[in-house]
């Protein structure tokens, strides 16, 4: 116990290997005394951790060890607290706050929040097989051990209606292997089974694979815990072994710029907010 403020760094690492985790995200590592993550993902940083405290545990005592991290840190540790990809997609960044609200910590009391954003599993494993996230997407996690299954349904439903380029995190494991099935079935009543499928497998880690295929055939590939599904829309299309889902300008301008008959040209807006900055869109 110490007398002054902790820290507590919720750090996403990225996908897997350490070129891909921010220099902040290595940077909070190495500046905290106590690590605290899964297995899996203390092992993929453990050359960064050596002499430090670490509090590894199992996927299932996730609870624990949020609770952990944040007493500790209140009481004047630096903790790092690691997920994969980003800690607030499907990671630990939620279930800390919901442990901060628990004991009733304030903002400006110890321990200090520092949120350290990483490179979610979507953008590394759309990098391994083209651009198939250029249009709208979404993710949608098949695992019903947190979610009741007829939401996933009903949001499996809404997306593949709507036509969004659909991102399956935690499609299957030993145990759930219906689910991916039933996935398959309802986005197939919206699209062509033609419909580019990629599964992405330990992107950015030793066993790393990509498979390109379709979405009548995607079933017939080994999908696993370390599998994300990417499903392309209506548009995405395959060139030259990548899936590419365009932004659509080629349905409104020729290559040269011009407006296709019967289309508006756009306008270039320049959007300012307070601080000054503009952005161009
Ligand atoms: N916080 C993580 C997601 C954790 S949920 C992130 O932002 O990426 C766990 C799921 O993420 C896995 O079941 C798998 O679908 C996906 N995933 C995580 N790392 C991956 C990787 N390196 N390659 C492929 N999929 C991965």
């Amino acid at each position: 116990m110490g007398d002054g403020k902790g820290v507590l760094s919720i750090v996403g690492i990225g996908p897997g290997a350490e070129e891909h985790a921010s220099r902040a995200a290595l940077e909070a590592i190495a500046a905290s005394d106590l690590i605290v993550g899964y297995t899996t993902y203390i092992r993929l940083v453990k050359h960064l951790i050596e002499g430090k405290e670490v509090i590894k545990t199992g996927m299932t005592e996730e609870i624990g060890r949020a609770r952990a991290a944040v007493e500790r840190a209140r009481d004047g540790a630096r903790v790092a607290i690691i997920s994969s990809g980003d800690a607030g997609v499907y990671g630990m960044a939620g279930l800390v706050f919901q442990v901060l609200e628990e004991i009733g910590w304030k903002r400006g009391e110890s321990p200090e929040l520092r949120l350290v954003p990483g490179m979610t599993a979507l953008n590394a494993c759309a990098s391994l097989v083209g651009a198939p996230l250029g249009h709208d997407f979404c993710a949608i996690s098949l695992s019903d051990l947190l979610t009741p299954w007829p939401v996933i349904e009903r949001r499996l439903e809404a997306a593949a209606a709507a036509d969004f380029v659909i991102g399956l995190y935690n499609p299957a494991s030993g145990r759930r292997t219906r689910q991916i099935v039933r996935a398959q079935e309802i986005i197939r009543q919206h699209r062509a089974g033609t419909t580019p499928v990629a599964l992405v497998k330990s992107a950015y880690r030793k066993l790393e694979s990509a498979v390109l295929t379709d979405l009548d055939h995607f079933l017939d590939y080994e999908i696993g815990m370390l599998t994300t599904v990417l499903v392309g829309s209506t548009n995405t299309f395959m060139f030259e072994g990548y899936m590419v889902t365009p932004r659509g300008y080629t349905n409104k301008y020729t290559w040269d710029g011009a407006a296709l008959p019967g289309q508006t040209p756009g306008r270039s807006l320049v959007l300012s907010d307070e601080s000054g900055t503009a952005e161009e869109v």
